[in-house]
């Protein structure tokens, strides 16, 4: 049991916490001091004091928040050692999830704790791949933690998606992804797959995309479906409109010539999921560890004792345990596991 460390990284209503630095990670209520993993809104809240986190996370938020609501970032490359002050060592090591996301990493006492935040083992052209550290105590994510999740590879998915394209010429194919990652991941694959027409964009993906853009990513072209006028439409049959997740549900997409409503998340592998969204196809692209990923990074860590923040907490417990790891939830609050 790593007794000591619970001395000083402690679970509070806003969040974990570590005592010493007198500084939450990821907390999600504004505070003086955060230490932020990733740009996804579960994660990096508005208006905290001081925040530790990568140049593009910063930047991020001030995409998404007013500039003033970050108006105490702490840009901390990977790597980078920041001392935080009563012995504690802050420093960022990629989590592989989306741009500039991280896992932070505590010292303190002589011992390592590894919040990795949000992460996949998958490749994603749009960041660094997750870097395994050691450590004594490991925090992990349990979103997908049962053995029926098993993210296939991202190019599989993104051929179903070029196959229909060809079968289905007359439809307008309007993709649901999430702004934030997704979105970009989304459109590198369907470029590598030789996808040659511009993307028509819902505005919601625009500044993010942007950023990307800013940070050397090269999507081709893309245009804001707003630019298209109504009679102009028809030319989007056959063609990709990608949009947020909820524009499939409104009126929005039913705008478009004969729209095929598409989802890509990693929840798709659930069928009613799926239905849920109305998907007529069904693109299984997660941006978190699936079950054996989840596993095998616990166990590559070499950390004795593993917390578990959210998501399904029991199978992860139980499989770990039974790899003799002392595993236990923290079941944080206010984390969207949706958002995948
Ligand atoms: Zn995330
Ligand atoms: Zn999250």
């Amino acid at each position: 049991m790593n007794a000591s460390v619970e001395n000083w990284m402690q679970v509070k209503p806003q969040g974990l916490y570590c005592a010493p630095a007198d500084c939450f990670i990821d907390p999600h209520d504004a505070v003086d001091r955060a230490v932020i993993t990733h740009g996804h809104a579960d994660h990096a809240r508005a208006g905290h004091g001081a925040v530790f986190a990568t140049p593009e996370t910063i930047d991020i938020m001030r995409t998404r928040y007013q500039e003033a609501s970050v108006a105490g970032g702490v840009p901390l490359p990977y790597g980078t050692r920041q001392d935080l002050g009563k012995g504690v060592t802050l420093w960022l090591a990629p989590a592989g999830h989306i741009l500039g996301s991280a896992q932070a990493v505590l010292e303190y006492d002589s011992k390592r704790v590894v919040i990795s935040g949000d992460f996949k083992r998958h490749p994603d052209p749009t960041c660094p791949p997750f870097e395994v550290v050691p450590c004594d105590v490991f925090v992990t994510e349990a979103t997908f933690a049962l053995p029926v999740f098993k993210h296939p590879p991202l190019e599989d998915e993104i051929a179903k998606l070029m196959r229909s394209l060809t079968t289905l010429p007359d439809r307008t194919h309007m993709v649901g992804v999430y702004a934030l990652g997704k979105c970009q991941r989304v459109m590198l694959a369907l470029r590598a797959a030789g996808y040659e027409y511009p993307f028509y964009i819902h505005g919601a993906l625009k500044k993010l995309t942007e950023l990307y853009e800013s940070y050397g990513f090269d999507f081709g072209d893309w245009i804001p479906v707003s630019e298209i006028s109504v009679k102009d439409r028809d030319m989007l049959r056959g063609k990709i409109v990608l949009c947020p997740p909820s524009a499939l549900a409104d009126r929005w997409s039913r705008r478009m010539p004969d729209p095929l409503l598409t989802m890509a998340s990693g929840w798709m592998q659930i069928r009613a999921r799926a239905r849920q969204r109305r998907a007529e196809m069904a693109l299984i692209v997660s941006d978190h560890a699936d079950w054996d990923d989840l596993i095998e990074t616990a166990v590559a860590t070499g950390a004795p004792d593993v917390w578990i923040t959210h998501g399904r907490v029991e199978a992860l417990e139980y499989a770990l345990r039974a790899r003799g790891i002392n595993a236990k939830a923290l079941n944080l609050i206010g984390r969207d596991e949706e958002a995948d």
